[in-house]
């Protein structure tokens, strides 16, 4: 089970738009819940709104993909970002990726998934071979459901930082591609 994400940082909005092009990445799949927005919620906090206009100007391609069943609120926030969307997607499970990437005309090596759960979001796409980042979940609600799995997160976490390359910095000086030194 290829579960550790290439990256981990706190917030979508440390990532870096200009270090994802200098690296060859056009295209961003993105988890809704607790990635872009807290959870169930329809407001985009500006940090999320400034980083996503940086996205636009860099010609960095967005897709959401949330498992949520909400549509009309996945569309209104797509909408806001300039982003294409699909809801009840299916993650973990491949299907929800290819829809993301046939939506986007992309290719998965130049192609990087964003999210906030280990056993969905990182897990699927880390199978189809994006370049996977693990955001902190932006609020401490949660669907119920994923009490459990957080549990188990929160042991993985803690043994990946012993291992020390969680987290890069963005400075586009830096262009090593730490990654996790075993899988889990
Ligand atoms: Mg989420």
């Amino acid at each position: 089970m290829h579960l550790q994400p290439d990256f981990m940082v706190e917030r979508i909005w440390d990532i870096s738009p200009q270090r994802l092009r200098a690296e060859g990445i056009r295209f961003l799949i993105i988890d809704l819940d607790n990635t872009l927005v807290d959870w169930g919620q329809a407001r985009l906090r500006g940090e999320v709104e400034r980083w996503a206009k940086q996205c636009r100007e860099l010609e960095l391609s967005i897709c959401i993909c949330t498992n949520a069943r909400c549509k009309p609120r996945t569309a209104r926030i797509a909408a806001r970002l300039g982003a294409g969307y699909l809801s009840a997607a299916g993650k973990p499970f491949a299907q929800a990726y290819r829809r993301a990437l046939e939506l986007l005309r992309a290719d998965a090596p130049e192609t990087a998934f964003i999210g906030d759960q280990i056993f969905t979001d990182t897990w699927g796409a880390n199978r189809l071979g994006l370049r996977t980042f693990l955001v902190k979940p932006l609020s401490p609600r949660d669907f119920p459901a994923t009490r459990l799995p957080r549990l188990l997160e929160q042991r993985l976490f803690r043994s990946w930082r012993k291992s020390c390359l969680l987290y890069t910095s963005p400075s586009p000086r830096d262009r090593t591609r730490s990654r996790m030194p075993s899988s889990a």
